[in-house]
Formats: structure tokens, sequence, C-alpha cells
């Protein structure tokens, strides 16, 4: 069995105490993995305060280099990276419409570019006779970065690399879940940095709570559920830490009667399962208009019959869910939806086992006050609702806790995006859906999170702004 390190102050770090990582498409022990104690998480928060002034003081176009290196080093190591997470992350290499392994890596690589390319320049308000007046961007010091099980390479280049351009150093938690991938990548570019500007500790959620009321980080950026976001809102005002949360969603899309559903149906499908329906911003709640719902059921239906589902490592379109928790609230919230008189078009049932198998699911007929709908599935299963009135569609829409996401599909654009205005969400795609780029703020409203990431609104949420007045008079 390969043994894993933490990172603390350019070091690798092994733990007295070990917990075991899962490869949830066979239940099997993939490896052990230290766990933090909290002089380990003091030491890897010293190191990187330790780091902070040299890294900060940094002329701009070296730390851009060397978030490239970093980029450089994940392509070098993407085949060993890809199939790390399939391991622990259940994910297949390519899987359907390419949104497997690969398709994480190449986000991984594209964020870690294009984040190196970011700039903050110096904003001048004014400058006449009486003063000159400065607005300049200036990184926070320690990171905290909380990672989740979903897309554990990607998120953390979404955490790290801005908090790395912008001057800032980081210690950084996965998911107990999955850290593997994690502590590799950071063995692998462990090299490139200074010590201490990139620490990982790995541990259980008592380890985030820890990072959280630390009174040496300065800024937490936390990616998981809505749940453990407030959690970290009420922690994190022990030294009124800064915050980017970027937690749960349950995203509507309304479809109009004047789309074409053929068309449309495999789009749909796709952005509501990639990832195994475990991806934050997939569409989660299908509205369709009464003249086009029997047809868009059976599009929807006919492509979940045509997928398979196993082993990640076979390269079947879908791997399975991918932690025991999880997969148990699935089976649950399909369990709910089936008491209620929901009709299922496909799935339902969980897959025999070992592994967290769950067949992609849809269900149709099915009333908003269901879990399915009223609560993020996070999994393989789409509940389609039908619609008259397109006022009613949007209330129904707008009628829930969470606010990261929405979209309306439509012929007439203008149509579309007048609707897509009223939708409460942080952001509202036409005629797709989920659609994410490394320079195009993502955050949510409501419930759904803190703050944006990405571009140069992003970055800007790893500053604190100074203010530079200088008087002429
Ligand atoms: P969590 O929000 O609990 O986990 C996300 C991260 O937070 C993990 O690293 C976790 O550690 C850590 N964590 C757990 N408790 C605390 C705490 N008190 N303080 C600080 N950090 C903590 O998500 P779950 O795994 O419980 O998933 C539950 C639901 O969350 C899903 O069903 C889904 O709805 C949503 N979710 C949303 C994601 C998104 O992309 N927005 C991603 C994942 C889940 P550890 O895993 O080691 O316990």
């Amino acid at each position: 069995m390969t043994e894993y390190h933490m990172i603390i102050n350019g070091q690798k770090v092994v733990s007295d105490s070990t917990f075991p990582v899962i490869n949830p498409a066979n239940e099997k022990v993939l490896a052990e993995c230290p766990r933090a104690t909290t002089a380990h998480l003091d030491q890897a928060v010293a190191a990187a305060r330790a780091a902070f002034p040299a890294w900060s003081a940094r002329p701009e176009n070296e730390r851009a280099e060397l978030v490239h290196a970093i980029g450089a080093a994940i392509e070098a190591h993407s085949a060993e990276l890809s199939n790390l997470l399939t391991l622990e992350q259940g994910k297949p290499p390519n899987g359907f419409a390419g949104f497997g392994a690969g398709f994480e890596i190449g986000g991984a690589l594209a964020w870690c570019h294009a984040s190196a390319d970011l700039d903050l320049p110096v904003d001048v308000i004014q400058d006449n006779d009486e003063a000159r007046i400065e607005v300049h961007r200036k990184p926070l010091g320690v990171v905290g970065s909380i990672t989740p099980w979903n897309y554990p390479l990607m998120i953390a280049i979404w955490h790290v690399m801005p908090a790395l351009r912008s001057g800032n150093t980081v210690v950084l938690k996965p998911s107990e879940y999955t850290p593997l991938t994690t502590l590799r990548f950071a063995e692998i570019v462990n090299d490139l940095l200074p010590p201490g500007v990139f620490n990982v500790v790995t541990g259980d959620g008592s380890l985030g709570a820890a990072m959280t009321t630390h009174p040496d980080i300065n800024k937490i950026v936390f990616t998981g559920s809505t749940a453990t976001g407030k959690k970290i809102m009420q922690n994190a005002s022990v030294n009124l830490k800064r915050l980017t949360l970027e937690l749960g969603g349950n995203d509507a899309a309304i479809v109009l009667p004047d789309v074409d559903v053929a068309a449309i149906a495999p789009k749909i499908f796709a952005t509501a399962m990639f990832n195994n329906g475990q991806t934050c911003a997939a569409l989660k709640r299908l509205y369709v208009h009464e003249d086009i719902y029997d047809e868009m059921c059976e599009a929807l239906a006919n492509i979940a019959r045509s997928v398979k589902t196993g082993d990640g490592s076979e390269d079947p379109d879908f791997g399975p869910v991918q932690n025991k928790q999880q997969f148990d609230k699935v089976c649950a919230i399909a369990e709910d939806a089936r008491a209620s008189g929901a009709r299922f078009l496909t799935g339902g049932e969980p897959m025999p086992g070992p592994g967290y198998f769950f067949p992609v699911t849809i269900v149709a007929d099915i009333d908003d006050s269901t879990r399915l709908v009223a609560e993020e599935p996070f999994g393989p299963i789409l509940p389609v609702l039908k619609f008259t009135d397109v006022e009613d569609a949007l209330r129904r829409a707008n009628d829930s806790a969470s606010g990261l996401g929405g979209s309306v599909w439509s012929s007439d654009l203008k149509r579309a995006a007048e609707i897509a205005s009223r939708l409460e969400c942080g952001t509202a795609w036409i005629n797709s859906h989920a659609v994410i780029q490394p320079d195009t703020p993502f955050g949510g409203v409501k419930e759904s999170g803190v703050g944006v990431e990405f571009g140069r609104y992003g970055l800007e949420e790893y500053t604190s702004i100074q203010t530079l007045y200088m008087s002429k008079g």
C-alpha cells in the first residue's frame, strides 16, 4: 500500500494515528491516511504564517510563474492523478460525455493557468491638485482551504491558486473521503514552492472545525454543505475571518414549450447527471411546460436507459456514489419519492453491492413538497415537474432556500433572458446549465453561499483594500 504524507513546512509528515480511505466501487481500503493532531495543525499554520512575509513580498510575475509551474507539474503527472481520482472518488476516466477524471484534471489545469495570469492593478480614484487617491489590494495572510469529495483536485486548485497568486499562504484540509489525490498533488508541487507556502493536513470534520476557530488563520475558503457552511460562519467570528463559502444548490431549470425537445434533452441530461449528479451547480429540479412534458420525460428516460453505471476503473458512463453517507441519503430520498406516489421512469433502487451504486433515475409526476424536490439529492436522480403558467414555474423555482444557479430553455432568447433575470440565483444560464469558466464569477445567493470564486472578482476575495491618500495641498 502506498504511504501518504501530509505536507507541513515543506516536509513530509506522518501521524501516529491514521484513518482508512475507501474505494467506493468495492468498499475496500485503498490506503491509510495520516490523521492530523491539533499540534500538526498548529505547526502548519505557524509555517504558513512564517512564510507569508517573503511570499507576499515576492514580485507579482514570480508568483505568477510559480503558479504556472504548478500547472505544468500537474500536467506532467496527469495520468497518475487521474487514476487516483478514479480509485478514491469513483468517477470513470472518461465517463458520460467526457465528464470523468480527465475532465477534472483538465479543469484543474485550466484554472491553474488562468489564476496565474490574473492581476489586481492599482485603482486610481482621484489624481488632481488636491490629492492622489489609490486603492491597493493586499493579501490577507494565512488562508485555510476546506475542500469536499466531489471534485477533490479541481476544487483544491480553485481555492489554492488564487490564494497563492495574490500573495497569501495556505493550509488545506481535503475531505476525509478523498484526501489521496490532494496529498499526491501537494507532494508533486512541494519542491516548487518555498517551505510553508502551501501545507496540507488531513483528518475529519473536527480538523476542519479547528481551522475555522484558529486565531492565526485569516480567511476560510470552503466548498461543501450549507449546514457546515453555517457552522463555519459562526466559528469564523472568533477573529473575524474573511469567508468565501460555496455551498449546496438546488438549481431549477424552466423549459418553455417552444424548445426542440430532441435537441435539448441530451444537454439537460448531461447537466443534471455529470459527476453522477454530485455537482453543486448541477440541474436538480426540471420544470417542463405541460405541452412538451410527456415528450421530455420520454426523451430523458431513453437516454437514462442507454447509460451504464459501474466500477469507474472499467470506464462506464457513471461510477458509484462517492461515500456511504451520500449513498444512504440518495436511497432515502428515492424511497421518499416512491412513498409519495411519484412515477419512476428509470432506476430508483440501489444496485447490488459491494460498492455504492445507484442507477440513473428519472422521476415524473412528483410533488414539490417531496424530499427529492425540496432538498439537494446530490446523486444521479432527477425530478421532472410539470407547469402550465410560467409565473407559477418561477414562483416554484424561487421557493427554495438555495440560490446557486438556474436556467431557462427556449428558442426565444429575449424572453428567456427576461425570465432568467427573475430567478433568485448567482448564475442564470439560458439554454445551458452549470457552464463555468475561470474568468467568470461564480457563487451563490441566499443559503448557497457567500462571495464568489473565479476571475478578478474571485481573486479580490483573497485580499483586503488599502486606500492610499497622498495629499498634494
Ligand atoms: P460537508 O460540508 O460536511 O464537507 C465538506 C468539507 O467540510 C469536508 O472537508 C469536511 O470534512 C469538512 N467539514 C465537515 N464538518 C466541518 C466543520 N464543522 N467545520 C469545518 N469543516 C468541516 O459535506 P458532506 O460530506 O457532509 O456532504 C453533505 C452534503 O453536502 C451533500 O449531500 C451535498 O448536498 C453537499 N455538498 C456540496 C458540495 C458542493 O460542491 N457545494 C460538495 C460536497 C457536498 P470531512 O469530509 O473530512 O468530514
